[in-house]
């Protein structure tokens, strides 16, 4: 028999998790993803300092936490095999709450998960339409077209959306509406250890930031670097700000954490779909026939695992249909 054909568009943690379900399945899947790279907002970035070391930093996703069994068993086996360790189990005190990180970086996770699959990167999906000969048909941004019994999205949704206009299928109106909170972001590379306090990161320490990141101090930059994000409304108040002013105001605000260290290097970074504000109440959402389905972090929870436990449900409706 011929293996059914998918297709993933996303090859974040959502992304690959479906992927790797269907190809449990046997189902013949290709990932496309129009970044360089797989990860989505699991990203890394290396910034070569002056002196032309390079620095690390986690510029998406900083760590994770684990509630669910099923998640928890996965990060298990991620543990034994050497691609993530527990961090810390707190960043005020200790609460008990294992927080986990990848070892050489958030993005080694994605890299991990994509190992063994079809993952096609630089490849912007331009629509996803009926097919002719298939259930639906993926246009990709160099004129090609991938055939597929079934297809999941998981860009964040406003992005999903807009891909599937041409499908014809139609969404609940709460979900089309789903919005996500913006994040800005500053990645410095610093000449001398900051001031934040062990283990590495403060959550909240202001008015302008959500997070402050020791990526020294994490284990995975060999020289000083430190990733800051502004909170949800300072990123939004400056959205439209130039990237000179921004810059120029994020570095101001990130000055009391430096310890006297001066930034010798630094990026200035927009997460315009960086955390969804309303979750939807299933794990992902499928049509009738449940050949398309859009999944991702709006929907089983806007972190890690909910991404990673979206990604699972969707592979397994459109292997169980
Ligand atoms: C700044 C920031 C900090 C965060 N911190 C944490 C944290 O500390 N802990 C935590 O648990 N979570 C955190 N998160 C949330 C976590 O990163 C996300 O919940 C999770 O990574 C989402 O995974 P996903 O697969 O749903 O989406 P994504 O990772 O966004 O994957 C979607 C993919 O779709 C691709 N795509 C989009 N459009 C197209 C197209 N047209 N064609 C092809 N590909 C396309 C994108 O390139 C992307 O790779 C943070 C997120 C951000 C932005």
């Amino acid at each position: 028999m011929t293996a059914r054909r998918a297709v993933v568009v996303g090859a974040g943690l959502s992304g690959l998790m479906a992927a790797r379900t269907l190809a449990e399945h046997d189902w013949n899947v290709t990932v496309l993803d129009k970044g360089r790279g797989v990860g989505g907002r699991m990203a890394t970035r290396r910034i070569t300092a002056p002196d032309a070391r390079v620095a690390i930093f986690d510029h998406g996703a900083q760590f994770f936490t684990v509630r669910d069994p099923r998640f928890e068993s996965l990060v298990n086996e991620w543990v034994r095999v050497g691609v993530v360790r527990e961090w810390c189990r707190g960043f005020a005190g200790d609460d008990g709450h294992p927080r986990y990180v990848a070892n050489n970086g958030m993005t080694a996770l994605t890299k991990h998960l994509a190992n063994g699959l079809d993952v096609r990167t630089s490849n912007l999906v331009f629509a996803v339409k009926p097919g002719t000969t298939t259930r639906w048909t993926v246009v990709v941004d160099d004129g090609s077209e991938l055939d597929a019994d079934a297809v999941v999205m998981t860009c964040p949704l406003p992005q999903s959306y807009s891909l599937t206009v041409t499908t014809g299928v139609e969404l609940p109106n709460e979900l089309l509406l789903t919005d996500y909170d913006r994040t800005i972001g500053l990645l410095a590379v610093l000449d001398a250890s900051p001031a934040i306090p062990a283990p590495g990161g403060l959550q909240n320490p202001d008015a302008v930031f959500s997070w402050i990141g020791d990526n020294v101090a994490k284990g995975i930059s060999p020289i000083p670097a430190v990733t800051f994000h502004a909170n949800p409304e300072w990123s939004a108040q400056h959205w439209d700000d130039d990237a000179e002013t921004g810059l120029t105001l994020l570095t101001e605000a990130a000055a009391p954490y430096l310890g006297g260290a001066t930034i010798v290097a630094s990026e200035y970074k927009k997460w315009r779909f960086a955390t969804p504000k309303k979750l939807w109440p299933e794990p992902c959402h499928a049509t009738a026939d449940d050949t398309l389905v859009f999944a991702g972090d709006a929907f089983a929870g806007p972190k890690v695992e909910g991404a990673v436990l979206s990604g699972l449900a969707a592979g397994a409706v459109v292997a169980n249909a």
